[in-house]
């Protein structure tokens, strides 16, 4: 099968081609001094993009590896958890949660919605009994965030630690994680950073590093262990296990771009993008599928279907006729999403992603109006330009 013309998915996504000769670069021995220093820059990278002086630990794989590997560090048997649920993310979460002996609490809404700051503040209030709290910053299936700047505060104020999958929410919002006293943040390189897939960023404050050596049941010497990365990396140099060296060397160009372009831009970018899909969307006549757009995520527009048409044929048929790859539900519901994350936030991504959409559209028997969707998409476009 042809490749597609463009990946406009919700990550992995394209790379610019400077991250992509980045990856292609000589492999070296891990513990080659040029490697060595590398990983040591990229941290500090990582850690400027996270706007934290906490620890840094790239793990070595997907984002889930840290997501798994911090939840077990955290929990002890019998502790209270409150997991705010919006999406699949956070479900999973609370299987985790469960799963690992904590006693789960959960304050759930529909995934085409937001969990409210004020219910979180009322649990925490009912609930004494809670020592964490987790959340998905950026809710990447469903295309909906959470208010990690007023929920985070709150848990620091009351001394609840946090752990927050922010996995396609670093560079797609605005992300404080000192000022915000965050504990435990998990982001990826393939999402809004727009780098490799096989890296997972952390950043792990003090207060969670005494929570998980107090915990008997944290990992250690395990895959899915930090305090093999702080002991062994963090302490003596040395690696716990063989890291991937291209996709670090991916993970810090990427980096470099991020910040040379600056954190803010990038974040205005993605905005930015965000406001001419939805003008796009909203002209072409097609339902977002967030019930307020106050909670859509600046990194992917999420379209609802009409039932008549599955998700996974749309995302399909966008492909095989049109050379766009679009990302379908993944489980979130009927919906199709627009992704505009990392280098494909910005510019014409937007209306080739519409284009693709709404003549998919079209020939599934949909009526949408896609000359008004291109126009008004356009005019967004131009009006920031100018
Ligand atoms: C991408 C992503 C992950 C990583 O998991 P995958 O199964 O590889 O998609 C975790 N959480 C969120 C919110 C994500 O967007």
């Amino acid at each position: 099968m042809a490749l597609p013309d463009f990946t406009l998915s919700a990550g992995p996504v394209t790379v610019t081609p400077r991250t992509q000769a980045a990856l292609g670069r000589p492999i070296l021995y891990h513990y080659d001094p040029e490697f060595q220093a590398g990983f040591r820059r990229t941290e500090q990278k990582v850690a400027e993009v996270f706007r934290t002086g906490n620890d840094i630990i790239l793990m070595q794989g997907e984002a889930i590896v840290a997501l798994e590997g911090a939840l077990r560090s955290l929990i002890t048997p019998g502790m209270h958890v409150l997991n705010l649920v919006q999406g699949v993310f956070g479900k999973g979460t609370g299987y985790w949660i469960a799963g690992f002996g904590a006693v789960l609490h959960e304050i759930e809404v529909g995934y085409d919605d937001a969990v409210d700051p004020a219910r979180v503040e009322e649990y925490l209030d009912a609930h004494p009994e809670i020592r964490m709290v987790c959340l998905v910053a950026s809710e990447t299936p469903s295309g909906t965030v959470t208010d990690v700047a007023a929920i985070g505060p709150m848990c620091r104020d009351r001394g609840i630690l946090t752990y927050i999958d922010t996995v396609s929410g670093v560079l797609g919002m605005e992300w404080e994680t000192d000022a915000w006293g965050l504990d435990i943040c998990v982001a990826g390189g393939q999402k809004c950073l727009g780098g490799p897939a096989g890296v997972a960023l952390v950043s792990v404050s003090a207060r969670a590093w005494e929570a998980i050596y107090a915990n008997p049941a944290a990992p250690r010497d395990s895959y899915l262990s930090l305090i093999d990365w702080k002991e062994k990396w963090l302490g003596e140099g040395r690696f716990p296990y063989t890291p991937s060296v291209s996709d670090m060397y991916g993970l810090e160009s990427a980096l470099d771009q991020a910040l040379e372009e600056g954190i803010d831009a990038v974040i205005a970018r993605h905005e930015a993008a965000a406001d001419v899909t939805r003008a796009g969307a909203r002209a072409m006549g097609l339902e977002f599928w967030a019930v307020r757009e106050e909670i859509m995520s600046a990194c992917v527009t999420s379209i609802r279907l009409p039932d008549s048409i599955d998700n996974a044929v749309v995302r399909d048929h966008a492909r095989d006729v049109y050379g766009v790859m679009l990302s379908h539900g993944q489980g979130a519901g009927n919906l199709v999403r627009l992704s505009h994350m990392g280098p494909t936030a910005g510019g014409l991504h937007s209306l080739i992603g519409l284009a693709a959409l709404g003549r998919t559209l079209a020939d599934l028997g949909v009526p949408v109006d896609i000359g008004d969707g291109m126009d008004a998409a356009l005019a967004v476009l131009s009006a920031r330009r100018v």
